[in-house]
């Protein structure tokens, strides 16, 4: 048999994001379900038929997902919380949809980050009790549906260990074991029922990319013994993404599989060893070559090398070709973007293209590099622009970036000399008020930016537009007794786009979107080349907020760690590299705001933890350049100059170290949803500068009382000393509206003023 091609996951929302307009119009009541599932199956046809023509040998199934494949994965094992209604014998399309978005009656899931995607996940709850059975025919029905077209499709299920491993517990001890445990009878249903359907099943389990304990990695053999034997007649193929096997390699290639799927864009250096495994265990390779998780065009020679080599080594039956892993985090089609500049389009590929690439790999490793050898022209041709061209290559850029010494990355003084000299220029009392930069998105300033960028507005009657809500915005915070004010950035559609637009070595895509969660989809910057920055960002904003008030503005930035996760990077060269780069970009804006009067500045970060890798051995270097970034930003300053930073998660434990060493004179955290939880991490390491842990949940419109809010300040006051602490929300408030807002932020003044008396009565 050649070699085959092969594809591991389709991004489902559609090139038009049809599948957000259909849920969400159904989710209104304005779409029926027969129409919504209809343009669910259209997408569905569309998109096999697309992988097909594009040359792609086996087509995955129930990659599709009407909001979430990891939701799926829990509805098809039964796995459904008790709070929801699960009277039926599958789970119907309305309690799908309460499960991922709430009910009046039960809460929602709750979500977070797949590894370390951008994608969100709903995170699956395991309870006592829990009558697990197949509770959803989706998958079968998917494979039925693809057999109906004619297609050759090979369902995705996410394994059984990484699915406990994502899950968690409301019970104590968790111990995912067990959860195993339970899983796999379902499982072993659920491969019974594909057998007649499916010829091969892909098995996604992208934990063997992490750090897995002995326990855990001891439950491999076992499980994928008993999924063999229920269903004989089926190939299982073992997906693995996003890492390097390392030293769960051996244990991947000897489970009871047919084939193995490795990511060699991120980890090429696998492969020996891959292959090393392959042979001796007579297992099939499928060869992850084409980056799903990036947009640039692949070096087709370089893959077609590696591939030739492996088919040397295994055999061409034994090896197959594939994306590095599901296509479900690039956009679909890159040709749609026809105003783009057209010398960068051609560097990118996206979904479409990137099965092509993999169809033209095929060919030229089973017909010969002759049958192919256009496209590896063109590719080579690509390469090398790419690669010499002005566009990626600064000269300025690049010397100044190699220059950075360590006292770059240096604040003068220590916090506690730099604390004394802010508190003599801005006379804040004992827990100071601010808020975390954005103020409600009006449609009203949705609408002015829109005109603008479309020319319909000029530039005098926007800026006009921009200082009237400047104005509106400082005159509440006045109001209502805010200390440290902030302009409400009006001015912004996003915090990263905003910054990128504009910047130097970055474009945009009309329509590259890609999912975020359910409906919701992000359009991330491409950062291809170097990054400068030709004029200030936001000075006019801040300067002008800062010119009509007498207590002191705020400036907001975003902060180069999360430009860079936010983006699509360039491949080129280390995103450390890359990251230096934007870091000096912002360092000038952060002196451009300083000497425009602005002694206050918050650089957002809200990325760092996202960023970290996967496996804990890989922590320390990330942290060390990502943390040198932050400072090479702010340490310009001068010592009175006050550098704020924001971060919104919880879990930030394991990370507070370096956090701690960011150096920001002030911090802002989300903490108010867990209860101030995350403050356990400071019952024993002593943070050493100002902090204000969230105290307002901005996901909720609930307005909180004062008293909650005091409530959460002296459970702060615990563990912080009191004269280190700031009062602010959790994040901002964009996604608020305006009633909520002025409530809230009332009640959280009323908070910090009471606060302020208590203590001032306690011995300090
Ligand atoms: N300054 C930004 C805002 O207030 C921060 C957003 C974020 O942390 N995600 O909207
Ligand atoms: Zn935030």
């Amino acid at each position: 048999m050649p070699v085959q091609a092969i594809n591991l996951g389709f991004p489902r929302i559609g090139i038009q994001r049809e599948l957000k307009s259909a849920t969400e119009g159904y989710w209104k009541g304005a779409l029926p379900r027969e129409q919504l599932l209809g343009t669910a199956r259209d997408l569905r046809l569309r998109h096999w038929a697309l992988q097909r023509d594009a040359g792609i040998d086996v087509i995955p199934c129930n990659d599709f997902s009407l909001y979430d494949q990891v939701l799926d994965m829990a509805c098809l094992l039964g796995c459904v919380p008790a709070r929801f209604d699960r009277d039926t014998e599958l789970v119907d399309l309305d309690t799908y949809f309460a499960l991922a978005r709430g009910s009046n009656r039960a809460h929602a899931m709750e979500m977070t980050k797949w590894f370390d995607t951008n994608y969100h996940y709903l995170v699956p709850e395991f309870e006592r009790g829990q009558q697990l059975r197949i509770a959803s025919s989706k998958v079968f029905d998917e494979c039925a549906q693809a057999r109906a077209a004619g297609l050759q499709a090979a369902p995705v299920l996410i394994g059984p260990i990484t699915f406990a491993l994502l899950g968690k517990a409301k019970y104590e001890p968790f111990r995912p074991a067990q959860i195993i445990e339970a899983l796999l009878p379902v499982y072993a249903d659920i491969l019974k029922r594909l057998e007649p359907l499916a010829a091969t099943v892909q098995i996604d389990e992208p934990c063997l990319g992490t750090d897995l304990s002995p326990e855990i990695a001891s439950r491999f053999v076992p499980v994928y013994d008993r999924l063999a034997k229920a269903a004989p007649n089926v190939r299982i193929r073992l997906a693995t993404y996003f890492n390097d096997l390392a030293e769960n390699m051996g244990l991947a290639f000897n489970l009871a599989v047919e084939s193995v799927h490795i990511d060699l864009a991120r980890a090429p250096g696998q492969l020996e060893e891959a292959l090393r495994q392959a042979s001796k265990t007579g297992k099939s390779l499928v060869l992850g070559l084409v980056d799903g998780r990036n947009v640039w065009r692949n070096d087709l020679s370089a893959s077609l090398a590696t591939l030739e080599w492996a088919v040397d080594r295994l055999g061409a039956d034994r090896v197959a070709v594939a994306p590095s892993c599901s296509l479900l985090h690039v956009p679909v089609d890159v040709n749609v973007e026809t105003r783009m500049d057209a010398e960068i389009r051609n560097w990118m590929a996206f979904a479409q293209q990137k099965l092509e690439e993999i169809a033209t790999l095929k060919r030229g490793v089973n017909e010969g590099r002759k049958s192919v050898a256009s496209a590896l022209e063109a590719s080579d041709e690509i390469i090398a622009i790419r690669r010499r061209s002005p566009r990626t290559h600064d000269a300025k850029v690049r010397s100044r970036a190699a220059a950075v010494t360590s006292t770059a990355l240096e604040r003068h003084a220590p916090f506690s000399q730099r604390q004394a000299s802010q508190a003599t220029v801005f006379k804040l009392p004992p827990f100071p008020t601010t808020t975390i930069g954005s103020f409600p998105q009006t449609a009203e300033i949705r609408a002015a930016r829109a005109a603008h960028k479309a020319g319909t507005l000029d530039t005098a009657a926007y800026t006009s537009t921009m200082r009237r809500e400047i104005d509106a915005v400082v005159r509440f915070q006045e109001r209502i007794g805010l200390d440290v004010l902030v302009h409400g950035e009006a001015e912004r559609n996003d915090m990263v786009e905003y910054f990128g637009e504009q910047l130097q070595g970055f474009a945009f895509t009309r329509n590259g979107w890609v999912q975020s969660y359910g409906s919701r989809c992000v359009k991330p910057p491409i950062l291809f080349g170097d990054v400068s920055r030709p004029k200030a960002m936001t000075v006019e904003w801040s300067q002008y907020a800062q010119s009509i008030t007498s207590r002191v503005v705020k400036g907001m930035l975003t902060g180069p760690v999360t430009i860079l996760q936010w983006s699509f990077v360039r491949d080129d060269q280390p995103r450390s590299e890359t990251c230096r780069q934007i870091a000096l970009a912002i360092r000038d804006e952060v002196l451009d705001l300083e000497r425009a009067g602005i002694h206050i500045i918050q650089i957002d970060e809200p990325a760092i933890r996202e960023g970290l890798p996967l496996r804990r051995s890989e922590w320390r270097p990330y942290l060390r350049w990502a943390v040198d970034c932050f400072r090479l930003a702010s340490s310009g300053v001068a010592d009175s100059t006050q550098i704020h930073t924001h971060m919104c998660y919880s879990e930030f434990n394991d990370i507070i170290e370096s956090v701690a060493e960011m150096d920001a004179d002030v911090i802002s955290i989300e903490t108010s949803r867990s209860q101030m939880e995350l403050l356990d991490a400071f019952a024993t390491f002593h943070y050493p500068n100002q902090i204000g842990p969230g105290v307002y949940d901005i996901h909720s419109p609930r307005v909180p009382t004062q008293a909650e809010m005091m409530s959460l300040l002296s459970k702060a006051a615990r563990v912080i000393p009191p004269r280190q602490l700031w009062v602010n929300p959790d994040c901002g408030l964009k996604t608020r509206g305006w009633p909520e807002v002025e409530q809230a932020l009332t009640n959280m003044v009323a908070a910090a003023r009471a606060a302020r008396q208590e203590h001032s009565r306690e011995p300090s």
